[in-house]
């Protein structure tokens, strides 16, 4: 079982996450907890190149090859084996990432993005998208203080990336359970469990 944990900046992404993973934990199951960009080490090379160069310094399209080239990475090696172990893999961030920074907020085109996204990853998708939905505002105000390149993006790019994420789940609702950020974290806890109870069972 293959779970993404998606949103913009200071969504609250981590903290859902690794509850979920503890939940399932205590469940039973063989949990493995990893994240995009920097799961593997090629891939936190990646991700030091592409969040902390200078402003201006990473072109969009290289910018949507690095992101592509540490998921394709991160898939064959990580994701992959451990599904092929019968884990239940979470990640924070996958494709749908790109598909609202890159192919939205930087306008590079939702397809072109997936496509790119897909072959990077041979076609692997999440059973489940658990996407926390958050305002520019608040998630400026949760992240706090900047780390990256792209959290000083201004709230209009930020606008764009929560539509680019919520044009991907109104596309494929099956796939897709789409929250509140800015609901109590226990409260979204619950939900997202609930989501998973028929996935877990079938
Ligand atoms: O979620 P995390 O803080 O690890 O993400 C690192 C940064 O990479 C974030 O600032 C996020 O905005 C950015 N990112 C991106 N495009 C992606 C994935 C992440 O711009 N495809």
């Amino acid at each position: 079982l293959f779970i993404a944990v998606e949103g913009g900046d200071g969504a609250g992404k981590s903290t859902q996450s690794a509850r979920l993973g503890q939940w399932l934990q205590a469940q039973g199951y063989a949990v493995l907890h990893t994240r995009e960009p920097g799961g593997t080490a090629l891939g936190r090379t990646l991700r030091e190149l592409v969040l902390h160069g200078e402003d201006g310094s990473v072109s969009p399209r290289a910018e949507a090859l690095i992101f592509a080239a540490d998921r394709a990475q991160h898939v064959a090696t990580v994701v992959r084996p451990a599904l092929e172990r019968g884990e239940v893999v979470i990640t924070d961030r996958y494709l749908d990432s790109s598909v609202a920074y890159q192919g939205a907020a930087r306008a590079l085109g939702h397809e072109e993005v997936r496509e790119l996204s897909l072959w990077a990853t041979q076609g692997l998708l999440p059973d489940l998208t658990v996407l926390l939905d958050v305002s520019a505002e608040r998630g400026r105000a949760r992240r706090g203080r900047v780390h990256d390149r792209l959290e000083r993006e201004a709230d209009d790019f930020h606008d764009r990336v929560r539509q680019g994420f919520l044009d991907l789940a109104a596309r494929a609702p099956e796939r897709y359970l789409v929250l509140d950020a800015h609901e109590d974290a226990g409260r979204l806890a619950e939900q997202v469990r609930e989501r998973l109870a028929p996935l877990l069972k079938g």
